[in-house]
């Protein structure tokens, strides 16, 4: 659905493509409880063709076959934590780099579901190399795998040395289960506290800015922000130091940043499979919650499963009637303060 109407802020066109609007948190979060609501939506989000099915499927890859044994992780050493930073390294270009050409050197869908049609920033000062996508790849490609690999060298050495408490499908069935059912939630929980709190004064200035230079994003936009922001972002794996876990733990909760940011950047809905003017299949992609974080800044801290934006009048349905509340709230917010 086009959507054309303009915006109390900026007077103009808001978006090329926006979902279903007023956009509406997760069902569980409604009150009162809609059990078959809650039901769809589970269903659904665990799907194929979905980014929480394909972080799954990357990260029982990653265990299958590009997991050192834990032998060799009892001891900090070069070979393995070389071979595990150059897998990552290789899976973020591929899912990052692959994204950015089908999209933008492709073009494959032109802007057919595209929210933002405006181009990346080019020429300008504020990004490295004054270019934006050339920042995006630069800070993903260097700090962004560096650390995300610092993590896991952390909690494979845990493992082997009986820091991080090992479980198995066999051992530890009911618990195997859950925890990998919960992990989503965790990390969308985990993201939107620390990313509202980087929202604040020189948290802000200093470090989370660099991330938001991109007022428009595609894919290796997911990832670029400064090196401390990494290592918040991706420290949430300590958790696997409280909770006993199995490496399929480990790795599904790193792919929800490591994958999952990008995923999220991509500027799309969807990517759309198949023949042209056949019928479709829909890649679902789209975080356009995060989207208009991006555009208007000081919303929509967390995600659609989140209850903080709602919990702190800050969410953000989309509509210019939903950015005129907002602005009343903060309004009223800045008169009280
Ligand atoms: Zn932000
Ligand atoms: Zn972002």
């Amino acid at each position: 659905m086009p959507l054309t109407s303009s915006s109390p802020e900026g007077g103009r066109a808001m978006w090329n493509y926006a979902p279903e609007l007023p956009l509406r948190s997760a069902p569980f979060l409604h009150w009162p409880p809609r059990p078959v609501a809650i039901a769809r939506h589970l269903g659904r989000t665990w799907l194929p063709l979905r980014s929480r099915f394909f972080m799954l499927a990357v990260a029982f890859g990653i265990w299958a076959w590009f997991m050192p044994s834990l032998e060799r992780t009892k001891s900090l050493e070069f070979g393995w934590i070389f071979e595990i930073w150059l897998r990552n390294l290789v899976l973020v270009t591929l899912v990052a780099g692959g994204l950015h050409v089908w999209f933008y050197v492709v073009g494959r869908q032109g802007d057919s579901l595209r929210y933002d049609a405006r181009p990346f920033g080019r020429n300008k000062r504020v990004f490295l190399f004054g270019n934006q996508v050339r920042e995006n790849v630069v800070l993903t490609l260097t700090s962004a795998v560096v650390i995300l690999t610092a993590f896991e060298s952390l909690i494979l050495w845990a493992y082997a040395n009986g820091h991080a408490r090992l479980i198995s499908l066999d051992s530890s069935p009911v618990w195997f289960v859950v925890f990998l059912v919960v992990i989503p939630w965790w990390s969308i929980l985990y993201f939107s506290a620390h990313h509202r709190l980087l929202h604040v004064g020189p948290a802000y200035r200093r470090i989370h800015s660099w991330h938001h230079r991109n007022t428009n994003v595609g894919p290796w936009s997911g990832l670029s922000m400064h090196p401390a922001e990494h290592l918040v972002l991706f420290s949430d794996v300590v958790l696997l130091f409280l909770l006993p876990s199995h490496p399929l733990h480990l790795y599904f909760m790193m792919m929800h940043h490591g994958l999952g940011a990008p995923l999220s950047h991509t500027g799309y809905d969807a990517l759309l499979l198949g023949p042209r003017n056949g019928r479709r299949a829909r890649f679902e992609l789209g975080d356009f919650h995060h989207q208009i974080h991006h555009r208007f800044i000081e919303c929509n801290y967390g995600g659609y499963e989140s209850p903080l934006d709602e919990m702190l009048g800050a969410w953000h349905d989309g509509t210019p009637e939903g950015a005129a509340v907002l602005a009343h709230r903060s309004r009223k917010r800045a008169a009280t303060s």
